[in-house]
C-alpha cells in the first residue's frame, strides 16, 4: 500500500500504527462479537473507551481538576455560538481578537446572539500577524476575550495569551496538543478533533466551572451544564470518532506525550522554515515571525505563476495536499501530531532541490 506525505490541513494524516490499529480493532471489541459502532453507547465496553478518552486528554493536556471534557458534535464551528450561548452574551460581553478567517467567522457567529465586538482586527495588517501588547488594551470591559490560537488559513499564531483579567475563550483547532496551554486564563477551550487527534466528527470542549455554573438555561444541546450531567452521552455521540481519537491520544501517550508532540513540532516546523528562510527570496512567507504558525506553515513563491509548477512536481514526489486555502491561494503545509517528521524534512529538501533546478 502506498502512503504518501500528507500535509493536508484536516482532515489530515494519522500514524500508520494507528490506523492499522483502527482496521484491525474495528471489526470486533473485548470479544463480543460486536464492533464499537454496533452497539450501545450505553453499554459497557462503549462506556470504558469514552471515559478512557476524556482521561487521556486531561492528562495530555494537563487540564486541572476544575475544568469539565466534553466530548461534542458540531465541530468547532458550532462552539462559535454555543460559547457565546453559555457564556450569556445577552447579559455579558465578548471582545474577539480576530487573525484571520476563523476568528472573524467565530465573530459573526456570537455577534448574532449577543454582545460581540472585535477588539483587534488582524485584517488591517492583512493577517500577517497577531496583535502586539501594546496593541491590546482590554483592562477593563468586555467580559470575555474570544481568541483563536492558531489560524488555519493564513498560517498566524498566537505565542501567547494576552495577560487580562478576563477569561479567555480558545479555539485551539489547529494546535491542540502541540504547545502547553495555560488553564489559569481559559475559561473554554474547543478544538475539532480532524487535525492532531483523529478522525473528524469530535470536537472537544474544555470548560471552567465557572461557566456551567453561571449559564442561562439552553436547549439540550447547546447547554454544556446538560452535557457534564449527561457525561456527554445525554445523546449518541460520535462513537467512531472518538473510539479513533482514542487511539490516537494513546499513540501520542505512548510517543512521549505533550512534551514530546511539541519537540516534534518545532522540529518539522524549522524544517520548512528554514528552506523558506535560507532560500534567498524564492519563497516568501506569509507571517511575520514571531507570529508564524508551527502546525501550518503559509508561503507563497516569489514568482507566483510558478506555484502551480511546484504543486505539481511536489506531488510527483508524493508530497501531497499542499495547495493553499483557496481563499487566499499559495502553499500550506500543515504539519500537525500525526505527520512524521521524517515527511516534514523530505518536503525541506524537496523546496532546496526545487529552488536550486529553477
Ligand atoms: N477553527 C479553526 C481554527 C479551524 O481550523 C477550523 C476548521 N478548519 C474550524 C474552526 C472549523 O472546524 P469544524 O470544521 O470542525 O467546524
Amino acid at each position: 500500500m502506498l502512503r504518501v506525505d500528507n500535509f493536508s490541513a484536516g482532515p489530515c494524516t494519522l500514524p500508520d500504527v494507528v490506523l492499522q490499529k483502527l482496521a484491525e480493532e474495528l471489526p470486533e471489541i473485548n470479544s463480543s462479537g460486536m464492533s464499537i459502532i454496533e452497539i450501545s453507547h450505553r453499554s459497557a465496553d462503549y462506556s470504558e473507551v469514552h471515559e478512557e478518552t476524556k482521561e487521556l486528554i486531561v492528562s495530555l493536556a494537563n487540564v486541572p481538576d476544575d475544568f469539565e471534557v466534553l466530548l461534542l458534535q458540531g465541530g468547532a464551528t458550532l462552539q462559535f455560538a454555543m460559547a457565546a450561548q453559555n457564556l450569556d452574551v445577552a447579559n455579558r460581553s465578548i471582545g474577539y481578537i480576530v487573525t484571520g478567517a476563523w476568528g472573524q467567522k467565530a465573530f459573526a457567529d456570537a455577534n448574532q446572539i449577543g454582545q460581540a465586538s472585535v477588539i483587534w482586527d488582524g485584517a488591517t495588517t492583512e493577517n500577517r500577524r497577531g496583535p502586539t501588547p501594546e496593541e491590546l488594551d482590554i483592562s477593563d470591559s468586555p467580559d470575555f476575550i474570544h481568541l483563536t490560537t492558531n489560524e488555519t488559513i493564513h498560517g498566524v499564531s498566537l505565542p501567547t495569551l494576552p495577560k487580562t483579567a478576563h477569561r479567555v475563550v480558545a479555539d485551539m483547532s489547529s494546535d491542540f496538543l502541540t504547545r502547553n496551554i495555560d488553564w489559569d486564563t481559559i475559561a473554554i477551550a474547543y478544538a475539532g478533533a480532524q487535525k492532531s487527534l483523529g478522525p473528524a466528527g469530535l470536537c472537544v470542549a474544555i470548560v471552567h466551572s465557572s461557566v456551567i455554573d453561571e449559564a442561562p438555561e439552553l436547549p439540550s444541546y447547546l447547554s454544556y451544564a446538560k452535557h457534564v450531567k449527561g457525561k456527554s452521552v445525554a445523546n449518541t455521540p460520535p462513537v467512531f470518532s472518538i473510539w479513533g481519537a482514542n487511539k490516537m491520544l494513546k499513540w501520542m501517550k505512548a510517543e512521549g506525550g505533550l512534551e514530546e508532540m511539541k519537540n516534534r513540532t518545532e522540529t518539522k516546523a524549522s524544517a520548512v522554515y528554514s528552506a523558506i528562510d535560507s532560500s534567498e527570496g524564492f519563497y516568501i512567507p506569509r507571517v511575520d515571525p514571531d507570529y508564524r504558525s508551527k502546525t501550518n506553515v503559509v508561503f507563497n513563491l516569489a514568482d507566483e505563476n510558478q506555484e502551480q509548477d511546484f504543486l505539481a512536481k511536489c506531488v510527483e514526489q508524493n508530497l501531497v495536499n499542499l495547495k493553499g486555502h483557496r481563499s487566499i491561494g499559495g502553499i500550506r503545509a500543515s504539519l500537525y501530531n500525526g505527520l512524521k517528521v521524517s515527511s516534514a524534512q523530505r518536503l525541506a529538501e524537496f523546496m532546496n532541490d526545487y529552488r536550486k533546478s529553477a
